[in-house]
């Protein structure tokens, strides 16, 4: 039996869990954590860690230099790299809207990069469709 340390990352309580494993990595017990929760978080960070990715892409003619851009679902957490990769190549155009898939099936792992707020063009034209140049 092994134990392993972790902080649960589900909400801001960051509570902390001591996992016990037997000798073939399977989870015999979690202590540590105040709700239900963080037994699936622990399940879950040991056999398949996951996370959602925010950063920034480039912003041509809009308010900002910069979108903030989130990952529509939770991705693998050793993908994380691979998604900043592609997520560093893009570079799109005002106007955008809130919910924007800025890139879709990012790496082909069924996620999209979303915009994560909407930005106006610095011209003042705001057209209703979205303009995604994408251009490098
Ligand atoms: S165990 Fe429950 S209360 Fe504690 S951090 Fe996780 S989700 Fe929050």
């Amino acid at each position: 039996m092994t134990k392993k340390e972790m902080a649960c990352i589900v909400c801001p309580m960051s509570c902390h869990l001591e996992v016990t494993l037997d000798d073939n990595n399977n989870m015999i017990e979690v202590i540590g954590n105040t709700c239900k929760r963080g037994e699936v978080y622990a399940k879950s960070e040991l056999k398949n860690p996951v996370r959602m990715l925010t950063s920034t892409v480039k912003l041509e003619g809009g308010l900002y230099k910069r979108l903030p851009v989130i990952t529509s679902v939770n991705i693998p957490k050793d993908k994380l790299f691979d998604v900043m990769k592609e997520i560093n190549k893009i570079e799109v155009c005002a106007p955008i809207k809130v919910g924007d898939i800025i890139i879709s099936d990012v790496c082909g792992l069924h996620a999209d990069i979303v915009a994560s707020r909407s930005v106006e063009c610095t011209d003042g034209d705001n057209r209703t469709e979205s303009n995604t140049c994408n251009s490098k």
